[in-house]
């Protein structure tokens, strides 16, 4: 049996963090690489923002693109294969074991089969068609970054409605598939051995009280109300006064979805970084960056305090969603298409 004890500080964190656009939620995740190996799971062909990073932290990056779009819905394909074993992903159509690809690498493989070529020459070739990935063989030096939930939402419906006309409605049928593809990827990320980042962005849910709130986008407008119970951690960007500004204490405000399980306050940090939650030893007390080894435990100690995490913000919202009737909660979803 497991002392409680050795259970209390988990090696692993998942985060989602979520907000408009343009508030940094892309650089504040990337900025992880100067500790850690990141894979970077990119449906919006976002990367871009992470060359603003250092050479030496953009090398701890591998990059996985995933073109998705309405007519070719690849993404939630791809990411469910992914989370479940290892998996051969081409560079051209971001499909996992791609016939197509893996005929032409055959091909350029065959040209140069003859002629003295190197072994490293043999890779640089291979890896121009295709990236071999295993997340379930990863540790929690590494993290994995998806962005965007919405845009695997989306790559989700578009592969349930991939047969229908522009004009169709989904059914209740359809809504219970995506909240069934949505729960089979999240579920995963939850058991997994390494670190999870999650990008999304906002939409309003109402919660107990008829209170609007804003939460993470993800499925339904009633599946996002849930979906912080996936994640440790829920991280609120947005910007203010032409700056950069995250949030995750469950007191951060009313009508903002926030919480970490460890308690780490993000805000009362000088400079936001996700360190905060990822290596709280090196800040103090006050989340100011500290040179002081082992303060972890009076850091936590100290936030345990400040707030009581994400569960207790969800589980209200869970007993307000099951009382909603299934017709309602279709009605809205109609008038929000
Ligand atoms: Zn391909």
């Amino acid at each position: 049996m497991a002392k409680l004890s050795s259970k209390k500080h988990s090696q692993t964190h998942r985060c989602i963090i979520y907000g408009p656009p343009k508030a940094g939620k892309t650089l504040i995740a990337g900025k992880l690489a100067e500790f850690y190996k990141l894979i970077w799971v990119d449906m919006e062909n976002g990367h871009e923002t992470l060359f603003q990073l250092p050479e030496a932290w953009q090398d701890n990056i591998e990059l996985i693109n995933l073109p998705d779009t309405r007519s070719y819905p690849i993404a939630i394909e791809t990411v469910l294969k992914m989370v479940k074993g290892p998996v051969s992903i081409c560079e051209e159509h971001g499909k996992v074991g791609c016939m197509l690809c893996k005929r032409e690498l055959s091909t350029a493989q065959n040209a140069i089969a003859d002629s003295d070529t190197s072994e490293k020459e043999k890779r640089d070739l291979y890896d121009e068609y295709l990236t071999d990935v295993n997340l379930p063989a990863l540790t929690h030096e590494s993290v994995v970054v998806f962005d965007s939930l919405t845009q695997l939402t989306n790559s989700a419906i578009s592969h349930i409605t991939k047969n229908e006309s522009d004009e169709y409605k989904l059914t209740y049928d359809d809504w219970g598939n995506l909240g069934k593809l949505l729960d089979i990827f999240l579920s995963h990320i939850q058991q997994a051995g390494y670190n999870v980042i999650v990008i999304s962005h906002e939409t309003e849910a109402e919660t107990e009280g008829k209170k609007k709130t804003l939460v993470p986008v993800g499925g339904t407008r009633n599946f996002s109300r849930n979906i912080a119970k996936y994640f440790d951690h829920v991280i609120y960007a947005e910007r203010k006064n032409k700056k950069h500004v995250f949030s995750s204490s469950t007191t951060y405000a009313t009508t903002i979805l926030t919480g970490s399980r460890t308690g780490v306050a993000i805000e009362d940090a000088n400079e936001p970084s996700l360190l905060t939650i990822f290596k709280p030893e090196l800040y103090g007390d006050s989340l100011d960056p500290a040179i002081a080894e082992g303060t972890s435990g009076a850091r936590s100690s100290a936030a345990g305090t400040v707030n009581s995490a994400a569960k207790s913000a969800v589980t209200a919202n869970t007993g307000a969603a099951s009382k909603k009737s299934t017709s309602d909660i279709l009605a809205r979803l109609k008038n929000k298409k």
